[in-house]
């Protein structure tokens, strides 16, 4: 029987395997066949600690029962203040600038980057009114950047084949080129250059570009571009949507770089990965710029959903966990771990650039044909279905990005498959 459901980024012609799921614990998924799959990338970057973390679990059911859905437009409930006070005492924070004051909910990366957008856009509009300078709309983006998948978002990323049907729907923008290893000065000074023409704001995915083939650039360069855009007023938007929750060793990537974004979007690991939530946000002069007495500066964005209560509800039990158990050592130990084994897959000659960041980690097989077209990556993901892997490689890039409570020998029986991968489809020597 074929089922109707249609799955994203799938192509359905291919009749690769759809497995089914029944049941997640840990790092482990329990297909309907009674087999098991380590699932290696967090289930799209989003599950942080473990699936069906007991807290977490405990706490949705215990919020479902008292108050699950309440219109956030005027009213409010504990859970989404509880979280958006731990939000703000938790974003980065640096002496010398405007720290992160309001949280404006929504309930997926893509929105969080619009409502960012949304925000930067608002702020000049309404200080135009004011008569405080020009209305600004550009946008800088960055060189293989990825933000979502909505309209605004695809307009800010990378384009290629995965959104060319839409092309004429997207607007333009500013493209910055990314600072790799030895360009480090040319994205900058282009970036001083295209900050010099006023335009609203500049985003970035802090320290890694993880759509666009888990590529690092250094807390030296997102600290300098940080700083040319408060030099020329650009507002720097940081999406921390893949970043956030201790993915990069530390809780939010800027951290890393002493970087306070003006605007900062985060969801994925919000809630630990068990739920939809996501949050957006703003330092005090972007707040205050779409607060006044006069209605027509209000920021005019909402979802049905913004801030559901069973969210936030285990949005305030993944913050829980944070704060009484130790996250840290934990993300500090699977880094390590990784670590010694990537060193020696680096060895292999089937793979080159190998690179870590915390608890991600990225290796590229080199193949006869690598583009992203390729069947290489749908030979991969079946190959490492059949050792019990769920692994989703961005074309000949293999990465892994798994919960944090992997343990030793589930990373030993990955790297092995990684082994044998590189000498199945790699190109020998
Ligand atoms: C995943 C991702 C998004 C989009 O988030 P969704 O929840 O999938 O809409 C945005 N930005 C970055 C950096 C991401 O990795």
């Amino acid at each position: 029987m074929t089922s109707p459901v249609w799955h994203p980024f799938t192509q359905h012609g291919l009749n690769e395997p759809i497995p089914h799921v029944v049941r997640a614990e840990g790092a482990l998924l329990h297909l309907a066949d009674g087999g098991t799959l380590i699932d290696c990338i967090s289930s799209w970057w989003v599950t942080t600690h473990g699936h069906c973390h007991p807290r977490i679990a405990a706490a949705i059911a215990d919020q479902a029962g008292r108050l699950d859905q309440l219109i956030f437009a005027g009213y409010t409930h504990e859970p989404a203040e509880h979280v958006a006070r731990e939000l703000i005492a938790m974003a980065p924070h640096a002496p010398d600038q405007p720290e992160l004051t309001h949280v404006f909910y929504s309930d997926s990366g893509s929105t969080a980057v619009e409502v960012a957008l949304k925000m930067a856009l608002g702020y000049w509009h309404n200080r135009a009114l004011d008569g405080l300078g020009e209305a600004r709309s550009r946008i800088l983006v960055l060189e293989h950047g990825y933000h979502g998948d909505t309209i605004g978002a695809m307009s800010i990323g990378e384009r290629g084949v995965y959104n060319a049907a839409w092309t004429p729907l997207l607007f333009d923008v500013g493209t910055i080129p990314f600072p790799a290893p030895g360009n480090e000065r040319v994205c900058l000074d282009a970036l001083d250059a295209a900050c010099a023409q006023k335009p609203a704001a500049f985003i970035v995915e802090p320290l890694i570009l993880g759509a666009g083939g888990m590529l690092l650039y250094s807390p030296d360069v997102l600290a300098e571009m940080a700083a040319i855009c408060r030099r020329h007023d650009v507002l720097f938007i940081a999406d921390e949507v893949m970043t956030g929750w201790g993915r990069t060793g530390t809780l939010f990537a800027c951290e890393q770089a002493g970087v306070v974004p003006d605007i900062m979007a985060v969801a994925k690991g919000i809630t630990g990965g068990a739920i939809p939530l996501a949050a957006t946000l703003a330092t005090a002069p972007v707040f205050d710029a779409h607060r006044s007495t006069d209605r027509a500066r209000l920021f005019y964005h909402s979802s049905s959903y913004t801030a559901n209560a069973i969210a936030c509800a285990a949005a305030v039990a993944n913050l829980a966990i944070w704060r009484d158990e130790d996250v840290r050592g934990r993300i500090a130990l699977l880094a390590d771990g990784i670590a010694q084994r990537l060193g020696k897959l680096a060895q292999h000659p089937a793979f080159a650039n190998a690179r870590q960041l915390g608890t991600i980690a990225a290796i590229d097989l080199i193949a006869p044909d690598t583009g992203y077209l390729s069947d290489l990556a749908p030979r991969l993901r079946a190959f490492f279905l059949e050792r019990g892997l769920l692994l989703r490689p961005l074309g000949n890039t293999i990465y892994l990005l798994p919960p944090y409570c992997v343990d030793a020998d589930q990373l030993d029986s990955i790297f092995a498959a990684l082994v044998a991968a590189g000498s199945q489809f790699g190109v020998k020597p």
